[in-house]
């Protein structure tokens, strides 16, 4: 079986793996500290101390009250939670806008509003994967409920100016969410300081399981719960708490206050090293994103002229694990939403590869990634029907 002592992991922004101290932690919830916080009883009650301790170590992370956070099933039921709360508690207002490069879990709810009459805005996006603050303005009505954004791309990393974009919509008296799933742990995030009313963490993107994920939600934004049911968190998320995997988002959060310089600094480095390494090697490769404003983990690059599920194919032959940034839909490869929203040419958009680090991950790992796709790039290229096109 491949586990991580054997393959070289540069897929963080698809999952990570648990920190031992995560898990250490969640342990006993497992054993013998299997309460129910909502009994009456010492031995259930007990456990609420646990919840509360998490929800401060989620709080200090990004700068929110205790009672600010609500703990979810993971990123997409946020992300839902958002979305349903902020237009069933507006009724009158028919509009929402968002933008095209969002994850599936907003994308998704976007498309079902449609359906359901709502007007949707689908903001476009630059080469950089920018949005144009203007347009936003632009688009804010007197009938719009929700303005949603992410924090940063999962796919490029491209951060967008959630600050200004915050500065705008609340201006205007719109309510915002922020999908933070892959900023959180990675960008300095104070929640005092930036206005939004919602923001959806996940604990499986920064080292806590997956299954586990956060919904912020600001004090006084009125709120009607996604999953109804008993009074747990508040009346704001039913059904009896995962114990076990609160405590170890809370954990999670500590660690990654604790690490995030290191993520700026160790990581970043290491990035950069991968990134100027396959450019230095590799004729004929692009970066996709705003290297300006970019999580320090990520990079997307693609190489022209070759097909990026073949890359992968061929980098798991040496135990180097990624993500391309096209999806095979129905037998022909597409070429991912973000990037075709950026507009990066055909033959460039098929040959995109998504590396994503860690603090887990080590220089020797760059080492072997820098020495290895130069030979799997020119093998596929020398069989490549567009390498003709190549410029030489
Ligand atoms: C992973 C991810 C999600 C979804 O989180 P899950 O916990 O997997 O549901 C949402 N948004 C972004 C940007 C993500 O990267």
């Amino acid at each position: 079986m491949a586990d991580r002592t054997n393959v070289i992991y540069f897929d963080n922004n698809a999952t990570t793996a648990v920190a031992p101290e995560v898990l250490e932690a969640m342990l006993p919830a497992f054993g013998p500290l299997y309460g129910n916080p909502s009994s009456m009883h010492t031995f259930g009650g007990q456990m609420g101390r646990w919840l509360n301790t998490a929800r401060e170590q989620v709080g200090q992370l990004i700068g929110a009250d205790p009672e600010e956070v609500i703990f979810t099933s993971c990123g997409s039921e946020s992300d839902n939670s958002a979305w349903y709360s902020a237009t069933v508690t507006q009724p009158e207002k028919r509009h929402v806008i968002t933008t095209k490069v969002e994850h599936s879990a907003v994308l998704a709810y976007g498309h079902y509003l449609e359906d359901k009459g709502y007007d949707v805005t689908w903001l476009g996006v630059d080469d950089k994967g920018q949005i144009d603050l203007e347009e936003l303005e632009r688009s804010i009505r007197p009938d719009t409920a929700l303005v949603s954004m992410m924090y940063a791309n999962n796919e490029t990393g491209t951060i967008f100016p959630i600050d200004k974009v915050a500065q705008i919509v609340k201006a205007h008296g719109v309510q915002l969410h922020v999908d933070a799933v892959q900023a959180v742990g990675k960008e300095i995030i104070d929640l005092k300081k930036l206005p939004i009313d919602y923001l959806a963490m996940s604990g499986h993107k920064l080292h806590a399981p997956k299954g586990i994920g956060v919904l912020y939600v600001r004090r006084g934004t009125r709120f009607r719960p996604f999953l109804k049911g008993g009074h747990q968190e508040r009346g704001r998320r039913a059904g009896t708490e995962n114990v076990p995997y609160i405590i170890g988002m809370g954990k999670a959060c500590e660690l990654a206050g604790a690490n995030i310089q290191e993520e700026r600094t160790q990581v970043a480095a290491m990035r950069d090293r991968l990134q100027a390494g396959l450019l230095a090697a590799i004729p004929n490769c692009k970066i996709n994103g705003d290297e300006a404003h970019r999580l320090p983990n990520t990079v997307n690059i693609s190489f022209e002229a070759v097909e990026g599920e073949a890359l992968l194919l061929q980098m798991d032959q040496y135990g180097i694990c990624a993500s391309s940034g096209s999806a095979c839909t129905s037998g022909s490869l597409e070429p991912s939403h973000v990037l075709r929203s950026m507009g990066v040419p055909f033959t460039y958009a098929h040959g995109s590869v998504r590396f994503s680090l860690c603090r887990y991950n080590t220089e020797a790992e760059v080492d072997r990634v820098l020495e290895v796709m130069p030979k799997i790039v020119h093998n596929l290229r020398e069989i490549s029907p567009f390498a003709a096109f190549l410029k030489k």
